[in-house]
């Protein structure tokens, strides 16, 4: 087994959930006991990612008081739980411009506190990732200093079936703008706009020099039905699960699907591994 980084898992303040969303995690899903567990216990969690055979993992949080119910305590919670062991656990926690008094001072100072990437959710936030050039001053403020101190912004593209959520707001190409401003921050398009979107979010990876995407929450099997041209972008692509988001049923089943996805080796390890490993040094 290969060395893999999941670059977007969600480990969460689960008691910050409003009923409905935290409804929408539970469906389905027998072994939730299990998630509650790892959200309390950061050291269950690194054993449960040995038994998956990964390294380390993108623990992926953002402030979403409207839709989810996550207020900006989800930060410093994420910091908190990943300082058990900082080199395998990645902290992305977020700054929302409209709930904050001061966005590039709360960026800097998550920076401070272990924060290695920001989150930007725009349908659980509810504004486009390109705002800025539409009145919402902060945001900008957020990328500006994302990039001064070297934090990759994770942006969220593709649908989401949450109550509440606009996608409007998930299209990549609304990302496109960042880039343009913000040449040198590194943007990973999470989900890779799927189901809706890949061919926007496949040519923005292309025109940045600093956008990537990851591929979580996309069934590994479906991969090259959604990216067919995968290996030409294969040195920007992260490999994630998004797990235990809803329709990510396991992390192990995840990832033996994604080796046997019919990929050159070179092009695997990259997306497993090395692409990660760069963006997120130890
Ligand atoms: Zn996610």
């Amino acid at each position: 087994m290969p060395s893999i980084i999941d670059i977007h898992i969600h480990i969460q303040p689960l008691e910050m959930f409003k009923p409905h969303a935290l409804e929408l995690m539970k469906r389905g899903r027998a072994n939730f006991d299990q998630i509650e567990r790892f959200s309390k216990d950061p050291r269950a969690f690194l054993a449960f990612l040995d038994d998956c055979g990964i390294e380390r993992a993108g623990l992926i949080n953002y402030v979403s008081p409207d839709v989810i119910g996550f207020t900006a305590e989800v930060n410093d919670w994420i910091a908190r739980y990943c300082s058990t062991d900082p080199k395998r656990l990645l902290a992305f926690g977020s700054v929302h411009p409209k709930y904050v008094a001061d966005a590039g001072a709360e960026v800097d100072r998550l920076a401070k506190i272990g924060i290695r990437g920001l989150k930007v959710h725009p349908s659980h936030q509810l504004y486009s990732p390109n705002a800025y050039r539409d009145g919402l001053g902060p945001l900008a403020a957020v990328y500006e200093r994302a990039q001064a101190n070297g934090l990759p912004v994770m942006v969220h593209t593709g649908t989401s079936i949450f109550p509440g959520a606009r996608n409007v707001h998930a299209q990549p190409i609304l990302a496109d703008d960042i880039s343009v401003d913000f040449p040198d921050l590194v943007v990973i398009l999470a989900h890779g706009g799927r189901p809706l979107w890949m061919d926007e979010a496949f040519f923005l990876v292309r025109r940045h020099k600093n956008m990537y995407m990851d591929i979580s929450g996309i069934p590994p099997q479906k991969l090259l039905e959604y990216f067919p041209r995968l290996e030409e972008i294969a040195d920007k692509v992260l490999f994630g699960t998004d797990w235990p988001g809803p329709g990510v049923p396991d992390v192990k089943g995840n990832i033996e699907k994604f080796m046997a996805v019919s990929i050159s080796d070179a092009a695997r390890r990259k997306i497993l591994y090395n692409n990660a490993a760069r963006l997120f040094p130890v």
